[in-house]
């Protein structure tokens, strides 16, 4: 493949993200199986074109500017179950992980089903809810670099900690995971699943665009109680505003701006730093040219 015939050129972020914000890609490119992505990468590296890795968007504040190089959306989806372990390409959806432990009676996962986004976007991040973790259930994870070079890593390697891997700020992809579960009743895994989905929609902004919590839990408190008592609820800069709903959601009123958003971010942490000296440290990634 030639850098010419490599995607699609200035693609706008704001199409692949939950939130609805971002600039273009300078080149954005769809991989829907291994051979695609390590293809990609392949062209990248020989180009010398930088790659970001794209899951889901959905945890992810892509500046105005754009991204510089080549994104790589992730679409290769795939998942098997055998001996309570489901394996799964990191383009996966986790909503597709639980749906398939349920299917096949695998107990543990279903916590996978509210939580947007993909495999590997979950395992950079370690993603969790409802008191589950991706670190509790990785059994482990296939990584590539960006020369094509892939390894098995196990949980203990991968520093995970809330909300954070060894992975966060590192060029390694994730090419599968395997996750356990304990086997058990195909019904339960499902009722479990419907609970937690009405739980969530009673809870979050799920009808506007946003991007998930924007800042970490602080030890002992919730981020969103703490914004809501600062009495920031609604608050608006732009088209971003602070969701009615719950406080530590951004949602995207219209054509919010990165910008917007990145300055609501730090008069919610000024304001709560001032009032109750906690300092919020943003869940969503920050990517792109600022
Ligand atoms: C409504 C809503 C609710 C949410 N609730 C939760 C929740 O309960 N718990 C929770 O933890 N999160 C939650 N989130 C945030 C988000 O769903 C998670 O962080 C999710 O794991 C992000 O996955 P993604 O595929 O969308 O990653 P992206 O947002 O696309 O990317 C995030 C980071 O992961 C990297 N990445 C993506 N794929 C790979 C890969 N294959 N290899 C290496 N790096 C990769 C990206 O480069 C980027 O740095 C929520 C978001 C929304 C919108």
């Amino acid at each position: 493949m030639t850098a010419a015939a490599f995607g699609v050129r200035n693609e706008p972020m704001a199409r692949h993200t939950s939130l609805k914000v971002g600039g273009p890609a300078d080149i954005f490119v769809r991989v829907a199986s291994e051979a695609d992505l390590r293809g990609a990468v392949a062209v990248a590296r020989e180009h010398e074109i930088p790659v970001f890795m794209l899951g889901g968007g959905t945890n992810l504040l892509v500046s105005d500017k754009g991204i510089r190089g080549v994104v790589l959306e992730n679409a290769w989806s795939e998942a098997t179950a055998a001996d309570g372990i489901v394996t799964a390409a990191s383009g996966t959806p986790l909503a597709h992980v639980a749906a398939v432990a349920a299917r096949n009676g695998i107990l543990g996962l279903e916590w996978m089903a509210t939580v947007p986004g993909t495999v590997g976007g979950a395992v950079h991040g370690n993603a969790g809810a409802f008191g589950s973790e991706i670190a509790d259930v990785l059994v482990d994870a296939e990584l590539m670099d960006l020369d094509g070079a892939s390894w098995t890593a196990a949980p203990a390697d991968l520093g995970f900690a809330y909300r954070t891997s060894a992975l966060q700020g590192t060029p390694t992809i994730v090419l599968r995971a395997r996750l356990r579960g304990t086997p058990g009743d195909r019904g339960t895994a499902v009722r479990r699943i419907k609970e937690i989905a009405n739980e969530r929609a009673a809870k979050q902004p799920l009808a506007q665009p946003n991007t998930g919590s924007i800042f970490r839990n602080p030890p002992g408190d919730f981020a969103g109680r703490l914004i809501e008592a600062a009495g920031l609820k609604g608050r608006a800069l732009g088209k971003a505003m602070v969701s009615e709903k719950h406080a530590n959601f951004i949602v995207n009123t219209g054509d919010a701006s990165a910008a917007d958003v990145r300055e609501l971010m730090g008069l919610c942490q000024r304001e709560v730093r001032d009032r109750f000296g906690v300092e919020l440290v943003p869940e969503v990634e920050m990517v792109g040219e600022w």
